[in-house]
């Protein structure tokens, strides 16, 4: 009997558990460890920010639907990972053996990078929000309701060497659409400052028409941007940025006054992670093969945001590659097949489509993009914009959190549609 210890259970880590536990069956054992008691549907948190949804709406105990599944589960953060003895640390004291360990623990928010930024709850400046964590989007909600009292202006966008740019986007406009439901938007302007070097980049080189749509959003909503943008330093009320040119010099120098702020984080390996030994690239993130196997330990696998990727292209401002859902869900498909595989006595062959769709909303419309593979030259690369798109991230809200409650990871109505659209999770072959 082997034991399977997967950390980290977010939108790749439960999942992964689901997945594992299906296509091995009770003969194996599987563990799951995570920092808190509770899953998060983090592409919610945009809304519980703004008061469009509460807490207890997109979060759930984990606990119950692990164990309904046999599968265990330790609700502390991993301290320490010894991978030459396959055991990890939980809670600084608690030791537990693996056969494999499945490595899903997200990104760390890297505020400490921008003096000043970050919000209070994280330690850093507190001077800009994040919408990263549901803690996070509370305290922009707190914040929020002081600041409807008496409006101002509003900075929104990324910090240099992030790679998560579709929730700024979406933040924008969600904030916009909520100004103007609650007739204040004329008192309060709105600046996007973003370390892409174009407005619509998103990390991914663009994807079809992503530049002139977003764009021309903007512009349709009085929004103004600052692209190329390293943003130095924050104080209260103010952010310094330098606008660099194509060439990487300084263009211009800003300082963006502000009421409210919401900026992204470069992301990095959390600390448990980054510190083994020959792991991780310098960030932090796991270097991973083909099957999303750790090059330095055979039997460690990994995905989701904690996985190196390379950037797509060098820009001026450092920018990453973004790790969207369904990409995270396909390296999850490959890493249960393939410790299956190995169990059975098989190679462990299979490899995830890493396939970028990304519903981003808009508040009363939305923009949905597919990238077939990420980086370009692309087979499908479509952008499109609609309030369909809006409806369908509430569904896929609904959907995904069903998903986990019912323990099932790709459901059969899911596996077909998307296969009808040319989207496929396993790159190998089209196993059951
Ligand atoms: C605000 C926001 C909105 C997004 N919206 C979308 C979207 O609409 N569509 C889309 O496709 N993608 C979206 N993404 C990108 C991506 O899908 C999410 O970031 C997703 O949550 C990443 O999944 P993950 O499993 O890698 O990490 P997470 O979901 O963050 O899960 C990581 C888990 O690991 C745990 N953990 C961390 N450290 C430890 C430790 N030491 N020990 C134990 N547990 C630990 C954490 O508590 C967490 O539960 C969004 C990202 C953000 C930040």
């Amino acid at each position: 009997m082997a034991h399977i210890v997967i950390v980290g259970a977010g939108i790749g880590g439960m999942p992964a558990a689901y997945e594992i536990r299906e296509l091995l069956g009770k003969a194996h054992r599987i563990t799951v460890v995570n920092s808190t008691d509770y899953f998060q549907f983090v592409p919610s948190n945009p809304w519980i920010a703004v008061g469009w949804r509460e807490r207890e709406q997109i979060t759930l105990p984990i606990a119950p639907y692990l164990e309904r599944k046999g599968i265990n589960f330790i609700a502390k953060p991993v301290t320490a990972i010894d991978a030459t003895a396959n055991r990890i640390t939980v809670g600084g004291d608690q030791a537990v053996d693996y056969d494999y360990l499945v490595i899903t623990t997200g990104p760390k928010l890297s505020f400490s990078e921008v003096p000043g930024a970050g919000p209070v709850s994280s330690g850093g400046g507190g001077f800009t929000h994040s919408v990263c964590s549901v803690d996070h989007a509370q305290e922009f909600f707190a914040d929020y309701q002081k600041f409807l009292e008496n409006p101002g202006p509003v900075v929104i966008g990324a910090m240099p060497g992030a790679s998560c740019f579709g929730p700024a986007y979406e933040f924008a406009f969600i904030l916009d659409t909520d100004l103007r439901k609650r007739k204040l938007r004329h008192k309060v302007p709105i600046t996007y400052v973003t370390s892409e070097p174009y407005i619509g980049h998103l990390g991914l080189g663009g994807v079809g028409d992503s530049k002139s749509m977003l764009e021309s959003e903007m512009r349709n909503r009085d929004m103004k941007w600052i692209t190329n943008a390293k943003t130095t330093k924050v104080e209260a009320g103010k952010l310094f940025v330098s606008e660099l040119d194509d060439l990487g010099n300084v263009r211009k120098e800003h300082e963006v006054g502000f009421k409210l702020s919401m900026m992204l984080p470069a992301f990095k390996g959390v600390d448990a992670v980054a510190a083994v030994p020959n792991l991780c690239n310098p960030r932090g993130f796991v270097i991973i093969d083909e099957f999303q196997r750790s090059k330095a330990y055979k039997n460690i696998f990994s995905a989701g945001v904690c996985v190196a990727i390379p950037p797509v292209e060098v820009t001026p401002v450092a920018t990453g590659t973004p790790k969207t859902g369904y990409m995270i869900e396909s390296m999850v498909g490959a890493i249960a097949h393939n410790i299956a595989d190995e169990l059975a006595g098989k190679p462990a062959e299979a490899k995830g489509t890493w396939n970028a769709i990304c519903l981003a909303d808009m508040g009363d419309t939305g923009a949905a993009f597919v990238a077939l593979p990420q980086i370009p030259p692309r087979n499908v690369n479509w952008f499109k914009k609609g309030k369909w798109v809006h409806l369908a991230k509430i569904a896929f809200e609904k959907y995904f959190l069903r998903k986990i409650r019912k323990g099932n990871s790709e459901p059969v109505y899911e596996k077909y549609v998307l296969k009808a659209l040319g989207i496929v999770r396993l790159a190998q072959k089209d196993r059951p």
